[in-house]
């Protein structure tokens, strides 16, 4: 069993004593009790991990260290995170509500984010030789600086360790602000840097809600922000950074398509538009499928065989390793989805299953999984996220012109997938429908590939060597050979 209750933040190496009083509450969205808590960052305690991070970015050995040398710290931190792994997800699974057979599976991922990125690093362009047009030069890479990582909890330690891993290869520092809902994780990744011996300042910890998040984003000691979390609030970062030129990346909200061509098989469609949709992460995923695109003519086969895959869903307690399905993270979030399965109601679109809470759960912040056909894509289910276990299928007329572009009209461009017999079709509409990553009759986020968002979906990729990029700044150096370099 992992801790739940702490009355520290880790900031330049130690559990330092908050400068405040209020306390964060860890509710169980399955018991609605509380499991834990955290103390809330004030200003103060913000100033005090972005000067430790400041120092070891500009002092101390963490950015001047080989990447051999960091790797052996860092694989340490992995050993750490993967002996913790199972309790790691069952404390996600009680603090966020996600199920525990998926964070079961998914257990290895902290641990194997970092070995990736190490892999990946031992191969990255860290220094380039450039034939100039008046002279040579190396094209050096140097760490971005100071790393603001601010995380939502839909995915809590995951999404932290894609910006964590490649933000210390890189040789950058790093102070997390995860969300106030889950922010216990980052706890045990904070004991893993000190079990590590990652040396001081390198990893700071301080949770708090949006002003503490802002406080970070605007303070002048932090050179580049990576956030994940609503399009709202990537806005307005992308406003603040924009103001002091600080760097930033942003992973935001989606609302992705699934498309079946004419031929799609809808038995293939309906099992990743529920998986990988409606029931991804109990419908808390960014890039859930949640948009189902078909032709109208074989509509009801569609819809015949998305209810045959969510009728075999298990919606319940998510420590139970039979379900599939948990609660909404917070109580406001049920109101939320709940609230537009009333907007779909209203505006029309036919419901098929679900749009209720479940029987027999009285406590916790279940939604029934639900599923709309008969959309139209200019309804506020098809156009808004609802970030709930609630799927959309909206019929087209025409060929697949009509497809894309319904697939297009959208203010997000996070991810999608295009389902059809003929491989050269596919592919076609997948490279026109404006979306940082599609599957061709397929669809899964892959640590070792770029992952991020066209138009409103953020600005930048994680993962791959792309990860690695954005927590670095390229520098040309002339006058110097590679020999004399390194
Ligand atoms: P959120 O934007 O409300 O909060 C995310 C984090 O940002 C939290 O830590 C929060 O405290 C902080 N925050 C909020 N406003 C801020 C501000 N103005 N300045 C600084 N920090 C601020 O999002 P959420 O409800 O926690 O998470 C769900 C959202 O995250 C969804 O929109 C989802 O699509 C998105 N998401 C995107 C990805 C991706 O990779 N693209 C992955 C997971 C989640």
């Amino acid at each position: 069993m992992l801790p739940t209750y702490y009355d520290t933040f880790f900031i330049d190496g130690v559990w330092a004593r908050p400068k405040g009083t209020d306390v964060i509450h860890v509710v169980s969205p399955a018991t609605e009790e509380i499991i834990g808590s955290v103390p809330s960052g004030t200003s103060a305690d913000m100033d005090s991990a972005v000067l430790a991070a400041r120092r070891a970015f500009d002092e101390g050995p963490w950015p001047r260290m080989s990447l051999n040398e960091r790797t052996e710290i860092l694989l340490k931190i992995a050993a750490y995170l993967e002996e913790k792994g199972p309790d790691l997800a069952r404390l996600i699974s009680s603090e966020m509500g996600s199920p525990l057979k998926r964070l079961a599976a998914a257990a290895p991922m902290p641990a194997l984010l970092i070995k990736k990125t190490l892999d990946m690093a031992k191969v990255f362009p860290f220094v380039e030789s450039r034939q100039g047009m008046v002279g040579d030069a190396l094209i050096v890479r140097e760490p971005v600086g100071v790393v603001g990582g601010i995380t939502p909890w839909n995915g809590p330690l995951h999404l932290l360790m894609m910006k964590f891993a490649p933000a210390l290869v890189a040789g950058c520092t790093f102070v997390s602000k995860p969300s106030p809902e889950a922010p216990l994780d980052a706890y045990v990744l904070a004991a893993a840097c000190e079990a590590a011996g990652l040396p001081r300042g390198v990893f700071n910890l301080v949770p708090g809600g949006r002003e503490l998040g802002e406080h970070l984003v605007t303070h002048p000691g932090v050179d580049k922000i990576s956030f994940t979390g609503s399009t709202t609030a990537g806005r307005r970062i992308a406003e603040l950074c924009g103001r002091d030129m600080r760097r930033f990346t942003l992973e935001l909200g989606g609302k992705s398509a699934a498309v079946a061509l004419s031929d799609a098989d809808p038995k293939k469609v309906a099992s990743h538009a529920v998986a990988r949709g409606l029931a991804f992460n109990s419908g808390q995923a960014c890039a859930a499928l949640t948009r189902v695109i078909v032709p109208r003519a074989r509509q009801q086969e569609f819809v015949d065989a998305m209810v045959a895959e969510i009728d075999k869903l298990v919606t319940g307690d998510p420590s139970d390793p039979q379900v599939d399905v948990g609660p909404m993270v917070a109580e406001r979030q049920r109101d939320r989805v709940e609230s537009y399965i009333a907007a779909g109601l209203s505006e029309g679109a036919r419901l098929v299953r679900g749009g209720g809470r479940p029987d027999g759960l009285e406590r916790g912040w279940f939604v029934e999984p639900t599923l709309f056909s008969d959309a139209t894509n200019d309804m506020k289910i098809a156009r808004e996220e609802i970030f709930g276990p609630v799927g959309v299928i909206i019929p087209y007329d025409g060929g697949d012109e009509e497809a894309i572009a319904l697939a297009n009209d959208t203010p997000y461009g996070l991810a999608g997938a295009v389902f059809t017999e003929d491989a050269s079709r596919g592919i076609a509409a997948a490279r026109r429908i404006r979306a940082g990553t599609m599957g061709c009759n397929t669809f899964f986020i892959d640590p070792l590939l770029p992952f991020g968002g066209f138009k409103s979906s953020g600005v930048g990729r994680e993962n791959g060597p792309e990860g690695i990029a954005i927590f670095t700044e390229i520098k040309t150096l002339q006058g110097v050979a590679l020999q004399e370099l390194e």
